[in-house]
């Protein structure tokens, strides 16, 4: 499905809508330019499955974790399966040998959804992607958004 936005907020809220989607143990390959909303989307997937935490770019950390806050009472079953977001960025990940001590084997859980930055570089050796989200930045604020 492609999409158009208009706004962080309308990002946002796309995000929002894949995310009910969703049941746990999924991998979300996030592919674009630097700019193009990446983080932005992954900001409301975040909020939409109910953590209060600020996410942050894992541009220099390489992963952060969220845990999902149940006190608001996720209605759906099957995202109230999900327990936690793993978000990757291997943007500036450049050595081959600490991508075995990132363990990413052990995070693909029934309970954790994995949204990946720049997922081509190195994920794509352990992940098959089961959706991809292509954002393409035009003009101002406009953002072009493939789901597949
Ligand atoms: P990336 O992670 O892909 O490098 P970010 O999400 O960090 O990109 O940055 C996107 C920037 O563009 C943010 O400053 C955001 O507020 C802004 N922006 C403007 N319009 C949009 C839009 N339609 N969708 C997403 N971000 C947008
Ligand atoms: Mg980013």
């Amino acid at each position: 499905m492609k999409y158009t936005t208009h706004s962080a907020e309308e990002t946002k809220a796309l995000a929002a809508e894949l995310a009910r989607t969703l049941t746990g143990g999924e991998f979300v390959a996030l592919v674009g330019d630097l700019g193009a909303g990446k983080t932005t989307f992954a900001q409301g997937f975040v909020s939409a499955l109910g953590s209060s935490s600020r996410v942050k770019s894992p541009t220099f950390t390489v992963m952060n974790e969220y845990k999902i806050d149940r006190q608001g009472g996720v209605s759906n079953p099957a995202i109230s399966r999900i327990a936690r977001i793993v978000h990757l960025d291997f943007y500036r990940f450049s050595d081959e040998k600490e991508l075995g001590a990132l363990e990413l084997e052990n995070e693909k859980r029934p309970d954790t959804v994995i949204l990946a930055e720049w997922p081509n570089i190195f994920a794509k050796d352990v992940f098959k992607p089961d959706v991809t989200v292509t954002f393409k930045h035009a003009e101002g604020d406009t953002r072009e958004i493939e789901v597949l």
